[in-house]
């Protein structure tokens, strides 16, 4: 017997055909003998809609409020997943965040979850086999008894906190594809399903822009060593699995996976827009007063580079979301006097293309192989940085897919 937490996004849970689908899936662990929480999204679409009707009834609102109209959305699906069950003889209840509760912090429309009460559900698994259906989304504020929401796509968070509160087995989060690719397989058709994937390069593969799961879930499965499965929820429901391999890919400790290959995975983001400033004069105190500047404006800066100077001079690039390339620019050259440059350069058509795996803590040549390779394309680096476990480059948006590919196949990523 295991303790499983079931997760289902959106698309799983689009009409009642897809919610009593959910319900077989339920079921099938149910029979097997486990011990099942299942968390729900809001159905497709819903929550866009809730969040149109905010906006609608006043572009500036309360974001109490904003929190009380979109949470409804996986109010609806949890009772309604929850009738589906009790109808197919499964005994069912469902919970509201302010019911377990779970408790956040008070940052309406993007709260975090600081505690989670699992012990009515563990009571209920051991006294009456009861399924608990439970809203993902949303939580309560604890001094004000006020609904909360964790920000878009966070009902994955809600998933990885049941599991850790009721110390579960596995947290199976089922969506709309089957498990975490080597790269998106819309740009490389030969990409492939990974069966395991450590902790920390997932949250590179999210953070770069593959967006499977809500980042802030993976942060939180590997702080509480959560083991994660991501898994298809149109795999057939009924067919018997092998409870100790379920379809999908795990996302665990690294200790787990045996065969580590050097690099894991291709990410990139598009969402990037490099700023170079020419000339700077190289002393203490120049990047904080170009960089402070871009974080009183909330401004998020990423791959900063800097050269050694030569003549006390030097080059700064760094990138920006796209969405903040014009703002940035402004703000550079309104400081722009203070700090002594000569221009402030940029390029909003480029594309992050990194490179991640665990297994280059311990291999040399890694970067080497990704610069000849895309040389050998006619692929120009703007720049470079590098972690631990990743090698991020800035490149022309337009190589985008050439590149992604070139990079797939040159660490041995290509299926068949
Ligand atoms: N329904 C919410 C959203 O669309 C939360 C979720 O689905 O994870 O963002
Ligand atoms: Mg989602």
């Amino acid at each position: 017997m295991a303790r499983l937490v079931m997760k289902f996004g959106g698309t799983s849970v689009a009409d009642l055909e897809r919610i009593r689908n959910v319900a077989r899936h339920v079921k099938r662990e149910v029979d097997a003998g486990h011990e099942v929480a299942v968390v729900v999204s809001a159905m497709a679409g819903s929550t866009n809609q809730l969040v149109e009707w905010c906006r609608q009834a006043a572009a500036l609102h309360d974001a109490r409020e904003y929190d009380v109209v979109v949470a409804s959305g996986e109010q609806v699906t949890s009772g309604l997943l929850a009738i589906v069950l009790q109808e197919m003889g499964v005994t069912a209840r469902s919970w509201q965040g302010w019911q377990l509760p779970i408790y956040s912090d008070n940052a309406h429309g993007g709260a975090h979850i600081l505690e989670v009460n699992g012990a009515e559900l563990i009571k209920r698994f051991k006294e009456r086999r009861e399924v608990a259906v439970i809203s993902g989304f949303q939580g309560v504020h604890r001094e004000t008894g006020r609904i909360t929401t964790l920000g878009r796509g966070g009902s994955d968070t809600s998933a990885v906190a049941v599991a850790a509160a009721i110390h579960a087995d596995r947290c199976d989060i089922y969506t709309d594809v089957d498990g975490v690719y080597t790269t998106d397989p819309r740009i490389v058709p030969k990409a492939r399903r990974l069966e395991k994937i450590a902790y920390e390069e997932m949250l590179e593969m999210a953070s770069l822009g593959a967006k499977v799961l809500q980042v802030r879930s993976v942060e939180l499965a590997m702080q509480q060593k959560v083991r994660v499965n991501v898994r298809s929820s149109f795999d057939p429901p009924d067919a018997p699995e092998d409870g100790n391999h379920p379809a999908g890919t795990l996302i665990c400790d690294e200790e787990e996976i045996v065969e580590n290959q050097v690099v894991t995975g291709i990410a990139f983001s598009k969402d990037e827009a490099q700023l170079s400033i020419r000339r700077v004069a190289d002393k203490p105190g120049v990047a904080a007063a170009l960089f402070g500047p871009l974080a009183d404006a909330n401004i998020n800066v990423d791959m900063i580079v800097q050269n050694i100077s030569a003549d006390g001079r030097t080059d700064i690039t760094f990138t920006v979301p796209v969405a903040d390339y014009e703002r940035a620019r402004q703000v550079l050259e309104q400081v722009k006097g203070k700090v002594g440059f000569t221009a402030v350069e940029g390029a909003a058509d480029v594309v992050k293309v990194s490179i991640i795996g665990v297994g280059m803590r311990t291999h040399a040549g890694v970067a080497a192989t990704a610069f000849k390779a895309l040389a050998e394309r006619g692929i120009n680096i703007r720049a470079i940085s590098t972690s631990e476990i990743k090698i991020s480059l800035l490149i022309d948006a337009a190589y985008t897919e050439l590149a992604v590919r070139t990079l797939h196949s040159v660490y041995g990523l290509d299926n068949g």
